[in-house]
């Protein structure tokens, strides 16, 4: 019987487990994760300021596989590819397949003050932080670290936080860059300014957190914020396992797969973990490609041990949003630039599409129906943070 080994249980993971499990071979899928639960990433932001229920974007991965994957609660710390070998802290598996599914997390930059002191934005545990630390009401001032979507996103949904509690903070952006949103279209960029600017937030441009003790955060040009909540949004890197693998890489550690998403001896990648190269430029980190990559690793997978040829990835961009809370989201789906209510709805519509489990989709279509209610009375009401 072959055995698969899968590191990570998020969306690459899981479609992949999905596709070998119907796949009618006689297979031994070990799937490793160091989490027991799965985090519906893209509403994060939301549960800020929305007040979306935090624990409608999580579900039990068991739950989630088929009788015959074996899921196993185990942190991957490193593979050694001579013996086929993926060892955790207590154990070690065997495979002859391997599928690294291992996503993305918080780059902290080895900025142990900001390891320390800053709020991340990368799972349901670290909303729920968020959500507990504004529940004190103890900071004067929002700063957020990166200007990319997700920083966007959470500037948006603090200042919908403020609104409705009737707090008067300042929300900051911080990015190091000479313009946020990165290698976004410039429309884009300019209509995202323009929407932060009408909800009063501040963008400070090619800025960086110099100094973080505790609440206390210097800014560059040595503007001091004394009771700030830092929220640490500038990038992401891979798995620390990752770092380590003799494999090609890319400065975030992204590892660098063939047009089949392979990349050693029986060995697939997929999902953020993967630096698939489309048109000369890497593809995005996005749900969409961590779906199709996972399904096409999975096939490969099953073609590998057919002996049939291996089939090239051929990604399909669907297009992206960039939402924000105010309901003015903007993005370009299908090739139509959008902006205003519809790619906001459009963006609920798809992640209550995405999310795991039957309660959650019930739960996330009746708390998002309730949000965009609510947003849209409080926008009526008053202009600005
Ligand atoms: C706040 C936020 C908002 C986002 N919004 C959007 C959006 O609107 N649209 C969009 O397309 N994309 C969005 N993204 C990006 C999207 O979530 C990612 O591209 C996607 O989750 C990547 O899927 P993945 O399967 O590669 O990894 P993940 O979904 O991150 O799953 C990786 C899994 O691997 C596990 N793991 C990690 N290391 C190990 C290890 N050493 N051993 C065992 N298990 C391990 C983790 O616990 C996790 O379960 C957002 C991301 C964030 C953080």
């Amino acid at each position: 019987m072959h055995k698969i080994i899968i590191i990570g249980a998020g969306f690459a993971g899981l479609s992949a487990a999905r596709r070998l499990s119907k796949c009618g071979l006689d297979l031994d899928i070990t799937f490793l994760d160091k989490k027991e639960d799965v985090d519906f990433l893209p509403l994060i932001p939301d549960a800020i300021g929305r007040g979306l229920d935090p624990d409608l974007l999580t579900c039990r991965i068991q739950n989630l596989l088929g009788k015959k994957t074996k899921f196993v609660k185990e942190e991957a710390t490193s593979i050694d590819f001579e013996t086929k070998q993926v060892f955790t802290a207590d154990s070690r598996y065997t495979y002859d397949f391997l599928l690294i599914a291992s996503g993305s997390q918080t780059n902290f930059f080895a900025n142990l003050e900001a390891q320390s002191y800053a709020y991340a934005l990368n799972s349901v545990k670290d909303v729920k932080a968020v959500i507990s630390a504004l529940q004190k009401n103890q900071f004067e001032d929002f700063i957020i670290c990166g200007g990319g979507y997700t920083g966007i996103e959470a500037a948006t949904n603090l200042c919908l936080f403020c609104r409705k509690n009737g707090i008067a903070a300042k929300i900051i952006i911080i990015e190091r860059s000479l313009e946020i949103l990165g290698p976004l279209p410039g429309w884009m960029k300019s209509y995202a300014r323009d929407n932060l600017k009408k909800l009063g937030i501040e963008v400070l441009l090619n800025s960086v957190v110099e100094n973080i003790q505790s609440s206390r955060v210097v800014v560059s040009g040595g503007r001091v914020f004394e009771k700030a909540m830092l929220i640490w949004v500038p990038g992401v890197k891979t798995a620390d396992f990752i770092q380590k693998l003799p494999v090609d890489k890319n400065p975030q550690g992204r590892i660098v797969v063939d047009e089949y998403l392979g990349f050693n001896q029986g060995c697939f990648c997929a999902g953020d973990a993967a630096l698939f190269i489309t048109k000369g430029n890497p593809i995005r980190m996005a749900v969409q490609f961590s779906i199709a990559e996972g399904a096409q690793t999975a096939d490969n997978i099953i073609r590998s041990i057919k002996k049939l040829p291996l089939k090239k990835f051929q990604p399909r961009d669907l297009g992206f949003i960039i939402p924000m809370a105010n309901n003015r989201s903007c993005g370009a789906v299908f090739g139509l630039n959008l902006k205003g209510f519809l790619p906001t709805l459009l963006h609920f519509m798809m992640c209550i599409y995405r999310s795991y489990g039957l309660r959650n989709k019930i739960g996330l279509t009746v708390n998002l129906a309730k949000a965009l209610f609510a947003s849209g009375n409080l926008r009526r009401r008053r202009g600005k943070c």
